[in-house]
């Protein structure tokens, strides 16, 4: 009832909801108690979560956050809700997004952009929560949720838990199953939670991971009990400092609290090593073609004919146009667009071929540094919130924000934000570690030293 209230309250300011789902969560939590009452209690029973629009939940509707789902109603759970739910978790609702997960600012949602619940020192202007899953972060931060499911494509959970000031994991890939996730990149998406603390992420993960043969990419690996790693400490931990995450255009505010890190680690017993990744600087373009190729060839389902918004028309090459046209918004479409360029015949091997062997080599990177260090540590993002109005209009000026953490989607890697501290204007900012692949304990160790 409390974060019913709360949502209620506070979502029409925010629009971290696209749907809320009262009657569903009290039908849970009802379910929960009695549970409880019986001494039968799950490990999540009763805790109240928000979860991303992107994943489906069966007869709650799923909208992606686009026109062309807006009235979707999924006849299946997605796996990863399925674990929630089997381990008693109550859902309040669905949290919003960018379309399809494309973006990193939650404006290119149909449903209108989330406001991060947090605003500068000096003025009352409304700010991003980061995104895509920006509804999911905003609704922990604002307390309109306990904790909340995200996905990370390149970005998409960490980057709006450090605009937010709440913390965010990412799982290696193959962690979590992808089955009933709406996908985006078939290769890089990956889903994670999102809560206040490490402690709360942990719990979460482990409940949402492990092996499900629906997803043909998803990994034959026993969970470990992530809460165990929380308390191990980091002495003998050897910690990398990768250079090319600090550009001389990093903002001064950013520096000092990474340099802060490095010294708690380091006073906790960690081994500070600087390292070098190389080929960092090709991580952005890299990621904008194999992401945009995998949409490209994704979305192409959404066709008006099998589900979805269909806009009649005389032909049936006019029903598919009408239907895209009426249901995608702005940014999926030029996705859509520059990802079928990248794999036209002609193109394919200057671009698509050509990315996927520099995919390969920022992952040889990591494998070279990760023989001399356990965890690396980073800048979650080169900035702190924006304001919704300084979003720039250049479509790749909003694509470096990804900077910093699209390296580790590209291989696969685990990688966290947690908050970092505030900048000058009172905003938070996170500090990012990436584990070696399957070694999410090493990170939330790291991290534990530094909440
Ligand atoms: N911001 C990145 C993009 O726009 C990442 C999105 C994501 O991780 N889903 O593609």
């Amino acid at each position: 009832d409390h974060f019913l209230a709360a949502a209620e309250q506070l979502n029409p300011e925010i629009n971290a909801y696209i749907t809320l789902d009262p009657e569903g969560a009290r039908a849970q939590a009802k379910a929960s108690d009695a549970r409880r009452a019986k001494g039968e209690a799950l490990p999540l029973d009763g805790l109240p979560l928000a979860v991303k629009d992107l994943f489906c939940t069966k007869g709650v509707r799923t909208t992606a956050a686009s026109a062309i789902l807006k009235d979707f109603v999924p006849p299946y759970e997605s796996t990863v809700t399925k674990n929630l739910l089997q381990d008693g978790a109550v859902f309040l609702g669905k949290a919003n997004l960018d379309e399809f997960a494309m973006g990193s600012t939650n404006m290119t949602s149909h449903f209108g952009p989330v406001t991060n619940p947090w605003k500068r020192a000096s003025s009352e202007q409304r700010l991003v929560p980061g995104g895509s899953s920006g509804g999911s972060a905003a609704a922990v931060a604002a307390g309109m949720a306990l904790g909340a499911t995200g996905t990370d494509t390149g970005g998409s959970i960490r980057q709006p838990a450090a605009f937010c000031g709440i913390t965010g994991v990412k799982p290696s890939y193959g962690r979590c199953s992808r089955f009933g996730t709406i996908a985006f990149a078939s290769s890089l998406d990956q889903a994670g939670p999102m809560a206040a603390n490490l402690a709360d992420c942990a719990l979460l993960l482990q409940s949402m991971a492990g092996f499900d043969p629906h997803d043909s990419t998803s990994a034959q690996r026993d969970v470990p009990v992530y809460a165990d790693a929380l308390n191990r400490g980091v002495k003998g931990l050897r910690v990398g400092i990768p250079e090319e995450y600090r550009p001389d255009t990093l903002p001064a505010e950013i520096q000092a609290l990474w340099d802060q890190g490095i010294a708690w680690l380091r006073e906790a017993g960690a081994h500070i090593i600087d390292v070098s990744l190389p080929h960092t600087q090709y991580g952005l373009p890299v990621y904008y073609i194999v992401a945009l190729a995998e949409a490209s060839s994704n979305l192409a389902r959404y066709d008006g004919v099998r589900f979805g918004t269909r806009v009649t028309a005389d032909s049936l090459d006019g029903l598919y146009e009408a239907s895209r046209r009426a249901g995608f918004g702005e940014e999926v479409r030029r996705r859509i667009l520059m990802g079928t360029h990248v794999l036209s015949s002609g193109y394919y091997d200057a671009y698509y071929l050509h990315a996927q062997k520099v995919r390969t080599l920022i992952q040889r990177d990591f494998d070279a540094v990760f023989a001399d260090v356990d965890v690396l540590l980073t800048p979650t993002a080169p900035s702190a919130a924006f304001a919704q109005d300084e979003k720039p209009s250049d479509p790749v000026q909003v694509y470096l924000n990804d900077i910093f953490t699209v390296p580790a989607s590209l291989a696969g890697l685990p990688a966290l934000s947690l908050p970092a501290g505030l900048n000058g204007e009172g905003l938070p900012l996170g500090l990012q570690l990436i584990g070696r692949a399957f070694e999410e304990e090493t990170m939330f160790a790291a991290g534990r030293v530094l909440e």
